[in-house]
């Protein structure tokens, strides 16, 4: 009889880990303190971004052993906006990503990955908030605080398919927006990664916007706000847990496209208990080398400026921008230059000082020393 397994937080990187955890015979529960899984999104639309390893990623969820089951779209051609207002068509002979949707809502992938859970006998208990636990567990329980924020708006529009996105710091500070839209289902928000406390006049700004360039009409709206948080440390085990997902701080620092570290780390840490494999050598060798390309293109992306942007956007359309990204997300020289740089420059704005002991038992804490950086320990 194989050992029973703890796991708390039931997002992509929790349940991920149970389905290959249950799937060679463990014992799991998974804690999740809401009463669905998906609490924290909105039926929104987001993309599984397909550019930051070479294999398609539906390839690699399948590798995992996850069906790709839920709402999935491959998205090849989008509108790309500068900050002077030039509309540039981005096209990709591979799909950029892939639009799925997120939330408790039919077809949302994470309904999918409960789904796939329970059918192999992972018992997901619901409004259960786990705040301390002893002895060993895997803790994959989201963001902490926000080092970035998505101000959204979901809506219902005429319009049929669009995927758009706009640099310009007027409305989204040294982060994008974007529009995606499909069989008259629509998201859009700003994602800013500066001056949270405007969040509500950069939406209202980007709806005008993508309303006047794209003719956008909009039904039932509803707004929408979320929030991510990006840190790296050199170990992801401590006091007998294992941290996978944003948990663990493993997000894209350039934009935050987060779902596939969130599912590839959750795989790594049940394959690292199921072989006795170390898992901060894994997740190191096989997450680490892009979330560290992530860091120096966001330090880079931040000093473009309104004009760099619009040079990066005429770059992005005149090449297939799936590869341009590919190759921004390759561990060189440069980048390993640009994200010691980074590393020193960035400070995570989440710290958790309540809790610093050695033995703490808080399933969120990281013990995070003031000052911590938002970059790579080693
Ligand atoms: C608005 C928005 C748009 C985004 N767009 C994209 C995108 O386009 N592409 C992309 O790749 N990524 C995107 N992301 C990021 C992506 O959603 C996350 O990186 C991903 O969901 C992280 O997965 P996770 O499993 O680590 O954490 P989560 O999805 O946050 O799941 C954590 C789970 O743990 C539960 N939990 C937390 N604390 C406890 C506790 N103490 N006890 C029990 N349960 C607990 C939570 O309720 C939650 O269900 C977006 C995020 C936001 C907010």
């Amino acid at each position: 009889m194989k050992h029973p397994v703890t796991i708390v937080g039931a997002g992509p990187a929790g349940l991920t880990a149970a389905i290959t955890l249950a799937r060679r015979g463990y014992p799991v529960t998974v804690w999740e303190q809401h009463s669905d899984v998906g609490f924290r999104f909105h039926n929104d639309f987001q993309g599984l971004e397909n550019w930051s390893s070479d294999s398609d990623v539906l390839t690699e969820l399948r590798s995992y052993g996850l069906q790709p089951d839920f709402e999935c779209v491959p998205v090849s051609n989008g509108v790309l906006f500068t900050p002077d207002g030039e509309e540039l068509s981005l096209v990709s002979s591979q799909p950029a990503f892939y639009l799925v949707s997120r939330g408790s809502g039919g077809g949302s992938l994470d309904q999918s990955l409960r789904r796939q859970a329970e059918q192999l006998g992972v018992e997901i208990v619901f409004n259960r908030r786990i705040d301390k636990l002893e002895g060993q567990a895997i803790v994959a329980t989201g963001p902490k605080g926000a080092d970035i924020l998505a101000a959204g708006v979901t809506f219902e529009t005429s319009h049929d398919h669009v995927a758009a996105m706009v640099f310009d710091d007027t409305l989204a500070p040294k982060g994008y927006a974007y529009l995606l839209v499909h069989n008259g289902k629509g998201t859009m928000a700003s994602v800013l990664y500066r001056d949270f406390h405007n969040s509500d006049a950069y939406r209202n700004a980007c709806l005008d916007f993508f309303s006047e360039r794209l003719g956008l009409n909009l039904s039932d709206s509803r707004r929408f706000g979320g929030f991510g948080n990006f840190f790296l440390r050199g170990s992801q085990v401590r006091n007998g847990k294992t941290y996978i997902g944003e948990a663990a701080g493993f997000q894209d620092f350039l934009w935050g496209f987060g779902m596939r570290y969130a599912m590839r780390s959750g795989y790594i840490a049940a394959q690292c208990l199921i072989n006795g494999t170390d898992y901060n050598e894994q997740w190191k060798a096989h997450l680490r080398p892009a979330l560290r390309a992530s860091l120096a293109n966001r330090f880079l992306f931040e000093r473009l400026g309104q004009r760099g942007y619009g040079v990066l956007a005429r770059r992005l359309s005149r090449h297939e921008p799936s590869r341009i990204l590919n190759h921004h997300y390759q561990w060189s020289f440069s980048k390993r230059l640009f994200s010691g740089m980074a590393r020193r420059h960035y400070v995570s704005k989440v710290k958790d000082r309540e809790c610093t002991h050695e033995d703490c038992t808080c399933v969120w804490c990281r013990c995070v020393r003031e000052g911590h950086a938002m970059g790579i320990e080693d």
